[in-house]
C-alpha cells in the first residue's frame, strides 16, 4: 500500500459500522475460576436480550475442544458477524478464538475477547453480586464494540531473505554461517578491524579445552568459503529505514581515514555485539598495585604459557590469590548481577596453571562459587588438584596489599574455618573481572532497541521469545543481551538464525492490521502526531493539494499514542476505534449503579 492511498483506505474504514449485527456471546465458568465468584448463569441471561446478540451461552471451559465446535456450528448455523468470549486474558486465548472465527470463515477481527478472569473472578472473590455486575458490564462494553467492528485483514509485507548481523563474535560469526545453512544471505558488520571477538583471543576454553582461537579460525574459514556470507570489518551500522522484512539499513565503512556510505537492503537484523570486561577502579581490590591483574590479563598470560614456568613480570609465579566476583553481584547502585561465566573460567584457568607448573599454590577467595551443571566436575577437578577454596562474606571484601617483605598480601576473614581473619602471601592476586554491557549508543538510537536497567539489551519475554525485541524483525544474540557463556552465546546466535528463517523464508510476513489511520478529510496537517509516534510511523503527505499526515502500517505499533494529540480527531486506531471505544464505555456506565454517596 502507497503512502498516497493510505487515507482513502482510512477513510473508507472510518465510514464503517454496521448496526445490526448477529454477534454470539460465551461466558465461561473456567471451570469455577469464573463461576465461585461471578454468577455466570445471570451475566448470560443479561446479555440475551442486548441489541444483536442471537446466542449467547455459558459453556464450563470456552477453550475446550467441544465448545470450540459448538462456537463454530453456532456461528455457521446462526449466520453470526460477531463473537464475544467472557473468559480469561487475551494474554491466554485471544489467538484460539481468533483461530475459532477463523475456521467459521468469520472475520478473526469481528471477535472481542473480555476478561472477566484476571480482571473481575480473582479481583473481587467476596463480593458475587459486584462481580456479576461488572462482568455483565464488561460484556456488554465487549458486545458494543463487536457491534462496531469493520473486516480487517492482516497486512501482508514482502520480506527480503537477507539478514544483517551486527556484531562478528563468537555468536554473530555462527549466526551468519547457521543463516547462510537455511538459505539467508548474511551481511556481516564489526566495528573492529579484526573477527572473532573475545573468544578469538582465548586459548584452552571450558568446558571441552578447545582453543578459542582455533574455534574462530574455523568458523572464519567456513564464511570464506560460503558466497552467501558478506563480512565488512570497521564497518558499523549508521542507519535504518522501512518496515520490518523490508529494511533498508545504512553502513558506514571507515576506510584509510575518510568513511564510505553503503546501503543494505535486508529483512532482518540480528545484533550480537558482546559485551565489555568489568575495568577495576584504581585501588579496587588493590588494582594498580603490581601483580595484581583481571581475569583477562590472566587468561592471556596463561595462554601465552604453554609449560614450563609461569612468570609475571620478568618474575616466577609460585603462588596466586583469585578474587571473584570483582565488579559482579556488587548491590543496590552497582552491577547486581552474576556474570555466571567467570567462576568456571577461573576455575578452569587454574586447571591450566597446575598443567603448566603443578608446584604453583593456587587460593580461590569466593562469595559463592556458581560452577553450574557440568561445570561443577572443573570444580571438583580443581580442588583435587591442591587449589585452596576459601570463602568471605558479601559485606567483607578482602584487602590487597605489598608486603614489606615484597610480594603481595591478600587478607580476608575465612568463614568457613570459624571466620579466622587470614593473610595469604602471594606473587600474584587475580581479579576475578566479570561482564559489562557494551557502549552502544549510536546503534541503540538507530535501531531504539530497548535497554534494561543494567545495560544490557532486552528481549520480549525471557524464557518465551528469548531472542526477539520489541522492534519487529531485530533480534538480540549472545553477551549483549545478559553475561552467559561461549555455548550459550552461539546457542542464543542460532536461536535468531531460526527466528529470522521463520520470518523470512516464506516470502511474506503478516502484520496485526489494528493500526492507526488518518483520515484525509479531517486532517490538516498541523503535524503534532508526527513528533508524537515512537516509531516514527507518520509521515507528512501531500494528498489533493494538501500536506497531511499518514501511517505507514507496516511500522505503526497500534500504540494509540498519536490518538489523543490530534486536536481534530483525524487519527483511529483500527480495531479500537474513538467510536468503539465510545460505545464500550457508553455500556459500561450505563451497567454501574450510581456511586452513592458516603455517609457521614
Ligand atoms: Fe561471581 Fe562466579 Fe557469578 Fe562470576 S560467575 S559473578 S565470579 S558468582
Ligand atoms: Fe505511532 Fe502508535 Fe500512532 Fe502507530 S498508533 S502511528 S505506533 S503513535
Amino acid at each position: 500500500m502507497s503512502q498516497a492511498d493510505i487515507p482513502e483506505a482510512a477513510a473508507a474504514g472510518q465510514e464503517g459500522g454496521q448496526p445490526q449485527r448477529r454477534i454470539g456471546v460465551y461466558i465461561c465458568h473456567c471451570g469455577g475460576n469464573i463461576s465461585d465468584y461471578v454468577d455466570v448463569a445471570a451475566v448470560r441471561d443479561a446479555l440475551k436480550d442486548e441489541p444483536g446478540v442471537v446466542v449467547s451461552e455459558s459453556p464450563v471451559f470456552a477453550c475446550s475442544d467441544g465448545t470450540q465446535h459448538d462456537m463454530i456450528d453456532d456461528i455457521r448455523a446462526q449466520h453470526l458477524d460477531g463473537l464475544v468470549v467472557a473468559s480469561c486474558s487475551p494474554k491466554l486465548h485471544q489467538v484460539t478464538f481468533r483461530n475459532v472465527a477463523k475456521r467459521a470463515d468469520l472475520n478473526q477481527y469481528a471477535y472481542t475477547q473480555v476478561n472477566v478472569r484476571e480482571q473481575d473472578s480473582w479481583a473481587h472473590p467476596h463480593d458475587l453480586a459486584g462481580a456479576t455486575e461488572k462482568a455483565i458490564g464488561l460484556v456488554r462494553a465487549g458486545v458494543a464494540k463487536t457491534r462496531l467492528s469493520d473486516p480487517l485483514e492482516p497486512l501482508v509485507i514482502q520480506t527480503v531473505p537477507r539478514t544483517l548481523v551486527v556484531g562478528g563474535g563468537i555468536a554473530g560469526l555462527r549466526a551468519a554461517i547457521g543463516l547462510a545453512d537455511v538459505g539467508i544471505q548474511a551481511v556481516l558488520v564489526e566495528r573492529e578491524p579484526k573477527l572473532g571477538g573475545w573468544v578469538a583471543g582465548f586459548g584452552a576454553t571450558f568446558p571441552n579445552d578447545a582453543s578459542g582461537a582455533e574455534e574462530v579460525a574455523g568458523l572464519l574459514e567456513e564464511i570464506r568459503q560460503r558466497r552467501d556470507i558478506t563480512t565488512y570489518t570497521n564497518a558499523e551500522l549508521t542507519g535504518k529505514s522501512g518496515t520490518f522484512g523490508d529494511y533498508m539499513v545504512e553502513l558506514t565503512l571507515h576506510r584509510d581515514g575518510s568513511d564510505k556510505a553503503l546501503s543494505v537492503n535486508v529483512g532482518s537484523i540480528v545484533v550480537a555485539t558482546g559485551f565489555d570486561s568489568y575495568a577495576p577502579d584504581d585501588g579496587e581490590l588493590g588494582y594498580g598495585i603490581q601483580g595484581v591483574v583481571t581475569l583477562p590479563q590472566f587468561k592471556e598470560m596463561v595462554d601465552a604459557t604453554p609449560s614450563g614456568q609461569l612468570t609475571h613480570a620478568g618474575r616466577r609465579v609460585r603462588s596466586i590469590a583469585y578474587i571473584y566476583c570483582v565488579g559482579s553481584r556488587q548491590g543496590a547502585g552497582g552491577n547486581e548481577y552474576c556474570s555466571k561465566y567467570c567462576c568456571t573460567a577461573t576455575i578452569h584457568a587454574s586447571l591450566q596453571v597446575g598443567g603448566i607448573d603443578s608446584s604453583i599454590r593456587q587460593f580461590h577467595l569466593y562469595r559463592d562459587i556458581r560452577a553450574y551443571g557440568t561445570n561443577e566436575l572443573l570444580y571438583n577437578a580443581s580442588r583435587d588438584a591442591g587449589s585452596t577454596f576459601l570463602k568471605f562474606a558479601d559485606d567483607a571484601l578482602p584487602a590487597v596489599a605489598t608486603l614489606p617483605t615484597g610480594g603481595l598480601g591478600v587478607t580476608l576473614v575465612d568463614v568457613l574455618t570459624d571466620s579466622r581473619e587470614l593473610t595469604i602471601p602471594v606473587d600474584l592476586v587475580v581479579l576475578v573481572t566479570g561482564m559489562v554491557p557494551r557502549e552502544n549508543r549510536g546503534l541503540v538510537g538507530v535501531l531504539k532497541l530497548p535497554v534494561g536497567s543494567d545495560g544490557f539489551f532486552n528481549e520480549i519475554h525471557p524464557k518465551l521469545r528469548p531472542v526477539e525485541t520489541v522492534v519487529d524483525g531485530v533480534m538480540i544474540a549472545g553477551c549483549c543481551q545478559s553475561p552467559r557463556t561461549v555455548g550459550e552465546s552461539v546457542a542464543a546466535g542460532l536461536a535468531a538464525v531460526a527466528q529470522s528463517a521463520a520470518l523470512l523464508k516464506k516470502g511474506f510476513a503478516e502484520l496485526e492490521p489494528l493500526v492507526a489511520r488518518v483520515n484525509p478529510e479531517k486532517c490538516i496537517g498541523g503535524g503534532e502526531c508526527l513528533t508524537t509516534c515512537p516509531y516514527d510511523a507518520i509521515t507528512s503527505i501531500e494528498w489533493d493539494a494538501r500536506t497531511i499526515a499518514s501511517v505507514d502500517p507496516a511500522t505503526c505499533k497500534g500504540c494509540g499514542g498519536c490518538v489523543p494529540v490530534c486536536g481534530r480527531d483525524a487519527i483511529d486506531l483500527l480495531g479500537y476505534t474513538d467510536q468503539q471505544m465510545r460505545a464500550a464505555i457508553e455500556e459500561m456506565i450505563s451497567t454501574s449503579e450510581p456511586v452513592k454517596e458516603p455517609v457521614s
